[in-house]
């Protein structure tokens, strides 16, 4: 059994003044190593008349421009002759990776053998912030592709010294249960429910099997559908947030937050014009600043670089853990935030009304939303399709009240829309594989705008 709980307890335990004067010599290095190795921050700096050599702190981070995927698009071919992120020569990149945008050109990424390092350093210090160790078997359910997530979570394997075994998605047969007693999966809440019910289905209890405690990766999920999962597995379930960008936070035993890897990664939440930093507690737009040890090389930098996606910072207390680096909140993706009625809701906010635990007597879990644009000027129909375990057998009206209840539960001005008829919500109940996103390959798209 691993002894040490830390994987870089120097670091992860650094008091919070040494922490902060760590970052911000980082932050200096960094922008001057991107001054000097880029061509778009050369220009960039340049275009926007800022010295490199200003930026002391990460407060002068304000002081610079955003930058998003379209600027990483709008610097690389076919619009630029080179890719002008990559900061090194080629015979330095160790692997190229490439995000799936949701539109037009993937954006690219140079890794070096240092990045994959550091990446799987953060990863490592998650895992064990979980409780691994030398004795866990980790079956990982994330795709071995383009995507950096699977591959580094298996370097910070072989740094902390846990066997995994690399699936790359969830759809293995049971016998693997059996064979190897795994400890624990790392996979999507979706694909850890299917995954139960195939093995109940083969007369297998998931609470009964080797599994000690579960890792989700990859997207943001409600509270209620990660307690459904720990109930059905009857074990922890922790999240990790990490993308090819380099974010990879992870939530420890104590799970009241995502720990930020600080020294390595830093992160400021801004408000919806993007022109201040937000109060700690409040919810604004995650935006991230790679850091580099003083005379490290890096493939890619991204300072200031708005992730699209939204946080809290819950804590820069030192944890129940022992960490003294800074939690924030389950990251939730602002392309997957919606508006009706001037009231914004997530993909996340539909997820908890489904998954209500009443429900999941009834329900497997599976769902999907539309939104529609009603006759009148203003009007919107939410239509939300739940999979059923049994069509025969589902109490309607006690889902729906569950729903409704959890949905305008801090949502008061949607509840005065649907009271005033100008928001309509509309239940559908489908046969086990009947939602229509099972007819479209990839990630199921959870809610679809059709206004
Ligand atoms: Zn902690």
């Amino acid at each position: 059994m691993q002894t040490g709980k830390y994987y870089n307890q120097e670091v992860e335990i650094m008091d919070r003044s040494e922490l902060d004067a760590l970052v911000d010599e980082r932050i200096r290095y960094t922008v001057d190593y991107a001054a000097e190795n880029s061509l778009f921050y050369k220009k960039w700096f340049k275009e926007h008349g800022i010295r490199p050599a200003d930026i002391r702190s990460h407060e002068d981070l304000l002081e610079l421009p955003i930058i998003s995927g379209k600027t990483i698009r709008e610097n690389q071919p076919p619009v630029t002759k080179d890719f002008e992120f990559r900061m090194v020569d080629w015979k330095d990149v160790f692997t190229v990776h490439e995000t799936s945008g949701t539109s037009g050109t993937p954006k690219s990424f140079f890794l070096t053998w240092e990045d994959w390092e550091r990446y799987a350093e953060k990863y490592a210090r998650s895992f064990m912030s979980q409780g691994f160790g030398t004795d866990d078997r980790v079956i990982v359910c994330a795709s071995y592709g383009m995507n950096v997530g699977a591959n580094t979570m298996t370097l910070a394997a072989r740094n902390i010294g846990m066997t995994m075994i690399p699936e790359g998605k969830c759809t293995f047969p049971i016998r693997i249960m059996e064979a190897y007693k795994p400890t624990s999966i790392v996979g999507s809440i979706f694909k850890l429910i299917r995954l139960a019910k195939k093995m109940q289905d083969q007369g297998m209890e998931p609470a009964d099997s080797s599994i000690q405690r579960l890792v989700i990766g990859g997207e943001g999920f409600a509270e209620e559908s990660r307690n459904y999962v720990s109930e059905i597995w009857d074990c922890d379930v922790y999240n990790t947030y990490g993308n090819t960008e380099g974010t990879m936070c992870g939530e420890c035993t104590d799970i009241s937050g995502l720990h930020v890897p600080e020294d390595l990664v830093h992160m400021d939440v801004y408000d919806p014009h993007m022109d201040k930093f937000v109060k700690d507690g409040e919810c604004g737009r995650l935006v991230l600043t790679t850091l580099l040890p003083i005379g490290a090389k890096s493939g890619n930098v991204l300072l200031n670089y708005d992730t699209e996606d939204t946080t809290v910072v819950m804590s820069r207390e030192k944890c129940p853990c022992g960490r003294t680096h800074m939690k924030i909140m389950n990251p939730q993706r602002e392309a997957e935030t919606f508006w009706v009625s001037g009231t914004p809701f997530n993909r996340v906010d539909i997820e908890k009304g489904v998954f209500q635990r009443e429900n999941m007597e009834y329900l497997t879990g599976e769902y999907e939303a539309f939104l529609y644009g009603g006759d009148d000027e203003g009007e919107t129909t939410l239509r939300v399709s739940m999979e059923c375990n049994d069509l025969h057998r589902y109490d309607e009206e006690l889902i729906k009240e569950n729903f409704l209840r959890s949905f305008f539960g801090y949502k008061k001005n949607l509840e005065n829309a649907y009271i005033d008829g100008s928001m309509n919500i509309l239940f559908n109940f489908a046969k086990p594989g009947e939602l229509e996103f099972y007819r479209i390959k990839g990630r199921p798209k959870r809610i679809v705008d059709r206004r």
